[in-house]
């Protein structure tokens, strides 16, 4: 073999070698490049999954990708793997102590749960398995998102437990009304029964306040009638509790002011007294002093005459004396007109603070009888108001079991009102009972009782009327006000009234009567109201 053929094998060697090499290469590359869009893809899955949880790692991630698309030497490479490790280690222990705050605060609100009164039963038995499941801290967050909904869920149904079980005394939601939009455990969406609304307001119009007080109770209640979401509801009871109480202190200062002035002046009188008889005593010491040198005087002049020897000494020593006794009886009288004045001037003084004490008990007494009329008028129709008509009602039949007269009782309600309510409001609703009210008193005999037996129901109380003369004036003041031209918010309405009357037999008892009456209302209504029944 020559040396040519030698290199030309060794050439053919070498050259599948090299080819050998750069199919490995290739191979190799091809592998790189598998490898690395794998790693391409891991690091965009990474980067979706934690993105926004940090915005450094976001980015350093970022950088990674675009390393790896532009094959970029394995140094830079390594370096941001370095950074990215790093950062996902502070990750880790933000992570850690988000995990104990949440377990802390999941734990907490269950707890607070648990402390509610009045929760259903089964509703605490699952909380406490909750509890119990939740003892020990989760790996991860996203292991709370169940838990959470589920402590959500009964918080959910407590809300609504607690709301359907009657609060305490008067503030009962009724009910809760469900809109799409509004949550069922939104507190604005409760509203009160209208019924204890309608309650409350009528209690409101018997008490007895002062004018100022009663004009601002009046404008709460027309709010608290135009209002009837629990929140506002509680505000405008905490606003009447105010006046009322603002009221009581009211007067109990001004009875306070009363007693004071009368204790005060009592003490000026006792001690005017006391002066009086105090100087009394002494002025009769000084009279008795007096006397005594009068009676002096006399023997002694006495005694002179019957020493006397001559009638001139007796005419002289005589004439002596008398001046004496002359002098004493002007110390006297001086003395008598001194203490006369004394007296008067006492005695007037006196009666100066009496006289006043009687014009403040007048003043107190003029209060005292305009409360006890307040407490038996309607606030709203200046009427006798139901405590006066059962008082004047049971007088009434006092008198007629004791000696029978024509006695009748009528009873009014107003047709259809609750619609004016609902249509007009509430005020249009008061001013028609106003409105109503003065008419029955128009229209009825000056004799009769007229009141507000509550509500939109008024009572009158016939004293001495048969049943014609009755019936005509009930059925005249049905047709005055059905005829009255009502106008709300530019509507023409008219209101009329069903009425029941009845007079009153021998063997009827408040109850009865007044059952009686009220059943013939009753019938008027449901003969179509706007009417008059008389019944026997
Ligand atoms: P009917 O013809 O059957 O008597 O129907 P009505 O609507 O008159 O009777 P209902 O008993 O249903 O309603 C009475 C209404 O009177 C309900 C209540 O809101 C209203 N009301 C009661 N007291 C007052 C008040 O002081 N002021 C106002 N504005 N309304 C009142
Ligand atoms: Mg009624
Ligand atoms: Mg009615």
């Amino acid at each position: 073999m020559n040396d040519s053929t030698v290199a030309k094998k060794q050439l053919v060697a070498l050259k599948r070698k090299l080819d050998g090499a750069i199919e490995s290469r290739s191979s190799l590359e091809d592998d790189f490049n598998l490898h690395s869009n794998l790693l391409i893809q891991f690091i965009s899955k990474l980067s979706l999954i934690s993105k926004g949880i940090d915005l450094e790692l976001d980015n350093r991630l970022a950088q990674l990708r675009t390393l790896f698309t532009k094959s970029a030497p394995i140094s830079d490479i390594q370096e941001k793997i370095l950074i990215i490790s790093k950062l996902l280690q502070q990750h880790s222990l933000t992570n850690e102590k988000n995990i104990s705050h949440m377990h802390e605060q999941f734990n907490q609100a269950g707890e607070s749960l648990q402390k509610i009164n009045g929760l259903p039963s089964n509703l605490r038995r699952d909380l406490r398995a909750l509890l119990t499941e939740t003892k020990d801290s989760k790996d991860a967050l996203i292991q709370y998102v169940p838990l959470l909904s589920q402590l959500l869920s009964f918080y959910d149904h407590a809300l609504k437990a607690k709301s359907s079980t009657p609060v305490q005394g008067l503030l009962q939601p009724k009910k809760i009304i469900d809109t799409p939009n509004k949550s069922s455990n939104d507190h604005d969406s409760t509203t009160f029964d209208a019924s204890i609304l309608e309650k409350i307001s009528v209690s409101l119009s018997s008490l007895p306040l002062s004018k100022g007080h009663t004009n601002e109770l009046l404008a709460i209640k027309k709010k608290l009638m135009a209002d009837q979401s629990s929140d506002e509801v509680l505000h405008h009871l905490i606003d009447i509790f105010d006046v009322i109480v603002a009221d009581f202190k009211d007067e109990k200062s001004s009875a306070e002011h009363f007693l004071t002035n009368l204790s005060a002046t009592l003490t000026t009188v006792q001690s005017a007294v006391k002066e009086t008889i105090a100087s009394q005593k002494s002025s009769q010491l000084t009279n008795d002093k007096i006397n005594l040198k009068l009676q002096g005087q006399l023997t002694d002049m006495t005694g002179s005459v019957e020493k006397a020897l001559s009638l001139n000494q007796v005419k002289e020593d005589i004439n002596e004396k008398l001046q004496c006794i002359a002098s004493t009886l002007e110390q006297k009288s001086k003395f008598e007109q001194q203490n006369h004045q004394q007296l008067a001037n006492k005695l007037n003084e006196m009666s100066t603070k009496v006289e006043q004490l009687e014009q403040q008990s007048k003043v107190f007494e003029e209060k005292l009888a305009e409360q006890q009329k307040k407490s038996m008028q309607d606030a709203l129709t200046k009427l006798a108001n139901r405590a006066a008509f059962d008082d004047f009602f049971a007088k009434a039949m006092v008198r007629f079991h004791h000696k029978p007269f024509e006695l009748a009782l009528a009873v009014i309600d107003i047709d259809d009102f609750k619609k004016i309510n609902d249509t007009y409001g509430h005020t249009a609703g008061d001013k028609t009972l106003q409105v109503i009210a003065n008419s029955i008193v128009k229209n009825v005999s000056k004799d009769v009782f007229v009141g507000r037996y509550g509500g939109e129901e008024f009572v009158l109380i016939y004293s001495k009327t048969q049943v014609e003369t009755l019936t005509d004036e009930l059925n005249n003041l049905n047709k005055y006000v059905a005829r009255l031209p009502f106008k709300f918010k530019s509507n023409k309405v008219s209101i009329t009234l069903s009425i029941g009357a009845t007079h009153i037999k021998s063997d009827d008892n408040i109850h009865i009567a007044f059952e009686r009456a009220d059943q013939a209302m009753y019938k008027a209504k449901k003969q179509g109201k706007n009417q008059v029944i008389y019944t026997k």
